[in-house]
């Protein structure tokens, strides 16, 4: 007797082959069977006509590892028919954290995941291990492959100051890398327009990823640039591949502001020769037109040396703001974006500020919307975040098409109702793979259907070596979702995003049904995930 049996489901198995129509049977965490199923006997069984039955989809880029330890049944992410996530992304991770300075780091957290980050147990670990074991001991919705964050190292390390790592600090910083990966990290992320990752030069950070590369591990990046320098940017990641031998993920691709709009398809190009070079180098994107991160990173790179206490002093020294104004004016981040195009998602201390404009926001006082920035991120202490609408939606529509182009929330598991329902962030965390198969596919017809799943599926489990994972195939693990694909859609909105996918109607994760008629069944069946061994 089989445990759940899924009848006259359109089979999309995760190879981007043609879609065919069978049935398929699970028997514990597995698929045993997909084809004519003649032993009807089951425990559950569903008919699935009319209904796309696909792999789960393989989140590459998350930040579901700041909202689990709350909130483990990650629904946002369940809803969308996401069973296995990567977290530990853009050189952020919760651990490790070491005594000396575990207090600062992680109060330094707080800006960059407002509302979630600040509730989390934090006293629960120190080291990977600890974090991990806290996971697996209290159990998640999805399966997690966890990549440790080089910000949080160098800042456990060396603090959030400049300068080049002394021998005796890259040694610890190199210890603290190994550890983490014998301890089941999967490779290194690195974000690079955060302090301290914004801090640390190339040759750092390819000592650090040679480690990975020795271990056939993963180097996932927040480039250093996704604007004026995304060229430059996609070059030095391209370098620290080639240099380390770690496999190279760049994260929530994107060229952003339209005076760099030309770009996107340049620095595809870059990626597409270091692929014919031999180099494991691919992307992720979520599809939207803007991107979300903390309000702060519109400051200088200068304004966050010492970490956010010093940032605060510096916020308040009214010469200080016309040096920041001028920079900001004249280079790094904030270059060339207009204030209309900066919504406040989140800001827990002033939450009337939440899903406004900037230059709204700053009409409404009488201030400049500089002057509105630097009070607010002092009124605030830096707890905010916000959305940039500042990409090309033609773009997108390339972008996505590119071969080695995944799909990632850059999310967490949010919920629509409860404490993790509060802000208005960004859509992605609802919204992102429904979005590519209801919008993308079947709206615009940008990609075939079974060209989407692969995406999210066969083609990042290949790159993970998840050799379990990412097809309909008997003996592999049951992480499954059956969809409607003429309803499946993203509700969720940039005024209204606490709105959950439609048209994914069952979510398996490891032989268990997590998603069952579109409802949460609360079931927590994910595991930590590792990748073959080469
Ligand atoms: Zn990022």
């Amino acid at each position: 007797m089989h445990d759940i049996i899924i009848k006259n489901g359109l089979i999309i198995d995760g190879t981007a082959s043609r879609p065919f129509e069978a049935d398929l049977a699970v028997k514990g965490q597995h698929i045993c069977q997909v084809g004519r199923i003649k032993d009807t006997a089951a425990e559950v069984t569903i008919n699935a006509g009319g209904c796309a039955v696909a792999p789960g989809f393989i989140d590459m880029h998350s930040h579901a590892d700041f909202s689990l330890p709350v909130h483990p049944t990650a629904d946002s992410l369940l809803h969308q028919g996401i069973t296995s996530a990567v977290v530990g992304q853009c050189g952020l991770s919760p651990a490790p954290l070491l005594e000396e300075t575990r207090q600062a780091v992680v109060g330094a957290l707080g800006g960059f995941f407002s509302g979630v980050a600040r509730t989390l147990p934090w006293d629960e670990w120190n080291t990977f291990e600890d974090y991990l074991a806290f996971l697996t001991g209290r159990g998640d919705s999805l399966n997690v492959l966890p990549l440790v964050g080089q910000g949080i190292i160098r800042a456990s390390v060396m603090g959030f100051g400049e300068g080049r790592a002394t021998p005796d600090q890259m040694a610890k910083m190199k210890a603290e890398v190994s550890k983490a990966l014998d301890q089941g990290a999967i490779g290194l992320s690195t974000g690079l327009i955060y302090p301290p990752g914004s801090f640390t030069a190339t040759e750092e950070l390819i000592e650090l990823t040679q480690i990975v590369g020795e271990r056939k591990g993963f180097y996932f990046s927040h480039i250093r640039g996704e604007g004026d320098t995304l060229l430059e940017a996609v070059a030095e990641a391209i370098r620290i591949g080639r240099e380390s031998g770690a496999a190279v993920q760049i994260s929530h691709f994107k060229a952003a502001r339209q005076s760099n709009w030309a770009k996107s398809p340049q620095a595809l190009e870059l990626i597409r020769r270091a692929q014919a070079e031999g180099l494991d180098i691919t992307a992720d994107l979520y599809p939207y037109r803007a991107g979300s991160t903390s309000l702060a990173t519109m400051l200088p790179q200068w304004a966050h040396v010492g970490g956010p206490a010093e940032t605060l002093k510096r916020l308040a020294d009214p010469q200080l703001r016309q040096k920041m104004t001028a920079d900001m004016q004249s280079g790094g981040y904030a270059r060339g974006i207009e204030f209309q195009d900066i919504m406040i998602t989140a800001a827990p201390r002033r939450t009337e500020y939440e899903g406004r404009f900037i230059s709204d926001l700053a009409t409404t006082s009488g201030q400049s919307p500089y002057e509105w920035l630097f009070e607010a991120l002092l009124q605030t202490q830096l707890d905010m975040s916000m959305a940039v609408f500042g990409m090309s939606e033609e773009n997108r529509l390339q972008e996505i098409r590119f071969p080695g182009m995944m799909i990632g929330t850059d999310g967490a598991g949010l919920a629509a109702s409860g404490p993790m329902a509060s802000g208005v962030p960004h859509p992605r965390n609802y919204g992102t793979f429904p979005r590519v198969l209801g919008r993308f596919v079947r709206d615009l017809k940008i990609l075939k259907l079974e060209e989407a799943i692969y995406k999210m599926t066969g083609l990042p489990a290949g790159k993970l070596r998840l050799s379990d994972r990412g097809l309909v195939k008997p003996g592999l693990a049951a992480d499954l979702v059956v969809f409607d694909p003429a309803t499946v859609s993203d509700p969720a909105t940039y005024d209204q995003p606490h709105r959950y996918a439609k048209g994914i109607v069952h979510v398996i994760v490891n032989g268990r049904f997590v998603v069952r008629e579109a409802r949460h069944t609360g079931n927590r069946p994910g595991r930590i995930l590792q990748p073959t061994k080469p």
